[in-house]
């Protein structure tokens, strides 16, 4: 089981989630040339305290909530922890993508 990073994240990488988990399971990265972050399902231990952080709700909290984009969490976590840190966004800031909408 982990928790997984949707859709919702692509473009807005407000990485706040990332200077919160405490096992350091989240790393970004691009995917389809769009900025992305993605959550190590072999790092993550469920502790849910990322999910409160997305200010796009963009964090599901397992696998079965969404089993594609866990697959692509999986499949891009081992090159993207290779990638420095983000400087996290304010959760404020307005999400870069239409149709987005900040919910926290
Ligand atoms: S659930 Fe906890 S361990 Fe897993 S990515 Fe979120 S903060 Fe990190």
């Amino acid at each position: 089981m982990a928790h997984v990073i949707t859709g919702i994240c692509l473009g807005e990488t407000y990485a706040r989630c990332a200077g919160v988990c405490p096992v350091d399971a989240i790393h970004p990265g691009t995917w389809r040339g769009e900025p992305f972050m993605v959550i190590d399902p072999e790092a993550c231990i469920d502790c849910d305290v990322c999910v409160p952080e997305c200010p796009v709700c963009a964090i599901v909290s397992t696998v079965e909530a969404d089993p594609g984009w866990a697959k692509t969490n999986a499949e891009l976590a081992p090159q993207f922890k290779k990638n420095p840190p983000l400087t996290p966004r304010p959760a404020d800031d307005p999400p870069h993508k239409p149709g987005h909408k900040l919910v926290r």
